[in-house]
């Protein structure tokens, strides 16, 4: 499964996100009335400039040009910083701007304009707005009245104003990315929770039960409905062990039963040979079945029970001598020798069950034994490392085949039984590797077809100190 990005991260992710697409809109739209508002003030300005102009004009109707051009000289001067000037309708200056001796001003056009209208000019490295009216003085002559005023302030404003947006933009981003990362993962805090409750509960601790937060959303029905899960779960499974359990009893007594039978049929006096032969299958065959019953059951319990084991120091070396000790006597049978390396190094103590770490050499020298040939070797070792005990079961046997390796630690697996022609269940080694796991150690092979195997126990001797070193 592709890993992504944790619910937190996303949902950090599409709050930054619609934060700035919000903060966009919102900035556009805020321009846009801004600018908007500030082009309708200056349009009324000027065009409120040019009334009072008229209004002046007709005031003065009755004066001398002189005069009246000086009062226009004077309205303009003190409104709008000189920017005004009336033209005749052919387009020549009637009065000029009272700057237009300092600085020339480029007034658009004005020939045979029929109405008021407003131009946007760049002059004097600015832009202006120019307001033009049409105007009929009271002797009858057309004239043009016009007016400038510069927008420099208006821009300069807007510039600021998207100034302060864009500035603003990042350190609330990152700010709002922060609370909302925060914010989920308060939220979300009672998920990893759940998700640490759900991952520590099997099937030898099912009784437990997930943290229920009590925040009445969907968190807390979450929980609960996996709590009912669990106690469905924990039924079902006491059932099965119920169920396991009186099946391996049911089955035990029939099983003794018909060896028993078969037993003392066979120390019968007259038991023809072909008798014998069929009394003697049966009691092997009820051992076997005996000795899978166990196994199956072995297993069962592994999975649903804690081990109850209490992992203490051993003596492993004098564990793996006796064991090999008593191998040896079934090995001499079959012309196999065994013998066990103890290592130089003073004796290796580790955490382990007694009982439980004799089973798991008996299952390695168990199958040792099956599959070396008559006159073959076992050699036993063990040997210390830094961090681990490692203990090795070297047989000189028909080996396994690189494609079974992988599986041979799976319940029921036996490579193609035709080659060794061995009874078995397939059991043994996941007993092995359970007990292995019980004691934090790790089992592995390494094989070699015709050759022979090696499997290596490893278990961790680091604990070992420092239980010595509190004791
Ligand atoms: P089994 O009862 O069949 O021995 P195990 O679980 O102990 O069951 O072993 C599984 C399979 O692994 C065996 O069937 C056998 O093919 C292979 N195996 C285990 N130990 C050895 C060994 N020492 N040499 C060769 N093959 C082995």
């Amino acid at each position: 499964m592709k890993p992504s990005a944790s619910i937190s991260t996303r949902l950090t992710a599409w709050f930054g996100l619609i934060f700035l697409a919000g903060w966009i809109l919102f900035g556009a739209a805020m321009w846009l009335i801004l600018e908007h508002n500030l082009s309708k003030e200056r349009h009324l300005t000027l065009s409120r400039r040019l009334d009072r102009l008229q209004e002046l004009m007709h005031r003065n109707a009755r004066g001398t040009s002189a005069e009246r051009f000086d009062d226009f000289h004077d309205f303009a001067t003190a409104t709008g910083s000189g920017h005004a000037e009336v033209f005749r309708s052919d387009g020549s200056v009637l009065w000029p701007s009272p700057i237009a001796s300092v600085v020339d001003f480029p007034w658009p056009p004005v020939i045979h304009l029929a109405s008021e209208r407003f131009l946007s000019i760049q002059a004097e490295g600015q832009p202006y707005l120019i307001i033009q009216r049409p105007f009929r003085d009271d002797s009858g002559g057309d004239l043009v009245l016009v007016a400038a005023a510069s927008e420099f302030a208006n821009r300069e404003l807007l510039t600021q104003f998207l100034h302060g947006m864009f500035t603003l933009a990042p350190v609330l981003l990152l700010t709002s990315m922060a609370g909302g990362y925060w914010m989920s993962r308060r939220a979300l805090g009672p998920v990893d929770r759940i998700t640490a409750a759900v991952r520590s509960i099997g099937i030898r601790n099912l009784s437990e039960r997930l943290p229920v937060p009590r925040s009445g959303d969907e968190l807390e029905r979450l929980a609960e409905t996996c709590n009912d899960m669990l106690v469905r779960l924990e039924v079902a499974v006491l059932k099965l062990k119920q169920f396991t359990a009186d099946a391996s009893h049911e089955l035990r007594g029939p099983l003794t039963v018909s060896r028993t039978i078969a037993e003392v049929a066979l120390r019968q006096p007259g038991v023809d040979a072909i008798s014998r032969e069929a009394f003697c299958e049966i009691i092997e065959e009820s051992a076997t079945a005996a000795i899978l019953l166990e196994q199956m059951l072995e297993l069962a319990r592994a999975d649903s029970e804690p081990t109850g084991f209490i992992l203490e120091p051993v003596d492993i070396a004098a564990i793996i001598a006796d064991g090999c000790a008593a191998a040896s006597t079934l090995g001499a049978r079959k012309g196999i020798e065994i013998r066990f390396e103890p290592g130089t190094q003073s004796t290796p103590d580790i955490l382990g069950h007694a009982p439980s770490l004799r089973r798991l050499l008996w299952i390695l020298l168990d199958n040792a034994l099956k599959y070396t040939r008559s006159s073959g070797r076992i050699h036993v070792s063990l040997e210390s490392t830094a961090t681990h005990t490692l203990l090795r079961v070297e047989d000189q046997g028909i080996g396994i085949a690189p494609e079974d390796i992988p599986r041979i630690f799976d319940r029921f697996y036996r490579a193609d039984p035709s080659r060794s022609q061995v009874e078995g269940s397939g059991l043994g080694l996941s007993i092995a590797k359970w007990i292995a796991e019980t004691h934090h150690a790790e089992i592995r092979v390494a094989s070699r077809e015709g050759e022979g195997s090696t499997f290596t126990v490893a278990f961790p001797t680091a604990n070992i100190a420092l239980i010595h070193a509190a004791g």
